[in-house]
């Protein structure tokens, strides 16, 4: 089968892979349908991460059932099914409290990389959920963008206690920015600040419900946000960057007692004790449990209720992958969907 590996920085292939099979009884293989480049990916792109060895890429997912091991009881072949980045069970203790990214069985859902024709899903009965039924292809975008970027989103809108009353501010207009746009939207934000200066970007997140628009940055944004909240700060505050510049930007666009949420994957970023400590803000971030939102999201998705895969503003065969990785890097795409 075909499938993204990266070579180096700025190198990514699509070649000949080994076909996935069932390497332990809770596995399942997929087909998948779609799958797409996350903003995460482009850290190791830029060199930023470091590579230890050709990387298989991808962890977004969404697809048909092929097989299941014999110790997978909920999902069957031929079923379309949903899953986060991490397997989980589930089961245990801190799934049910709802943060299963750090269930103590957690892997990598996609160890041979989603950006493939066919993928292995460990604990597939905790990680994975079905639809109703096989969905019309119109939808698979929207599924497809609950396996991450709206999951992700929404968890940083609900750790940023996004809701009626609240004015929510988002720092990053890529596709998490814009999505935790819509959770807040649905969660029923009053207010909805987008911080971003792309006039494309802004218009989508007009769409998903964005109020008000902020494109300063910095300090020279945080100041924007007190001037449209009589000098107090937002309520929630979502962080969808993950660099210095963009926590510190959150946190002080943040109102005493209010909450950040930060989502972005931090690099480089350290917090001075002191000043946090006087700030009065709840931080809460890591990342997302998918997994719990899942149900709810994938629902709204069926209903068709939410339309998030309107991030997807480039659609490339797989074979392709590497001109989606460059569109992104150069901002030319905010984030590319690939079909298998
Ligand atoms: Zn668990």
């Amino acid at each position: 089968m075909r499938g993204a590996v990266m070579y180096a920085p700025g190198d990514v292939r699509v070649e000949d892979r080994p076909e996935p099979t069932i390497e332990k009884p809770t596995d399942a293989v997929l087909r998948l349908s779609a799958s797409c480049v996350c903003g995460s990916d482009l850290w190791p792109y830029r060199g930023i991460e470091a590579l230890d060895g050709p990387r298989p890429m991808g962890h977004e997912y969404c697809g048909i059932v092929e097989e299941v091991g014999s110790a997978v009881t909920t999902i069957r072949p031929g079923q379309f099914v949903v899953g986060s980045f991490f397997a989980s069970d589930n089961t245990c203790e801190i799934c049910r409290f709802g943060y299963q990214p750090s269930c103590p069985h957690r892997e990598s859902a996609a160890p041979g990389g989603a950006q493939a024709e066919r993928m292995r899903v460990p604990l597939a009965d905790g990680t994975l959920l079905a639809t109703p039924e096989v969905p019309d292809d119109d939808l698979v975008p929207h599924l497809l963008a609950a396996s991450d970027v709206l999951g992700t989103g929404w968890f940083a809108a609900v750790a940023a206690e996004a809701g009626p009353g609240k004015t929510v501010a988002v720092v990053g207009d890529g596709a998490v920015g814009l999505l935790a746009v819509l959770a807040a939207q649905q969660l029923g934000a009053e207010r909805i600040i987008a911080m971003s200066r792309h006039a494309d970007r802004q218009a989508l997140a007009r769409e998903f419900g964005a109020t008000d628009f902020v494109e300063e940055r910095g300090d020279d944004g945080v100041a924007a946000i007190k001037e449209l909240t009589d000098g107090h700060g937002a309520h929630s505050v979502i962080e969808a960057v993950g660099t210095q510049e963009s926590m510190w930007q959150a946190i002080h666009a943040t109102r005493p007692g209010g909450h950040m949420g930060f989502v972005g994957v931090t690099h480089d970023v350290s917090l001075n004790g002191m000043e946090l400590f006087f700030t009065h803000v709840h931080v809460h971030g890591g990342p997302a449990p998918v997994r719990r939102f899942l149900p709810d999201l994938l629902d709204r998705i069926w209903r068709r209720q939410i339309q998030p895969g309107k991030v997807f503003d480039l659609e490339l065969p797989l074979e392709e992958a590497a001109d989606g990785y460059r569109a992104m890097d150069t901002r030319q795409a905010i984030k590319v969907l690939l079909r298998p």
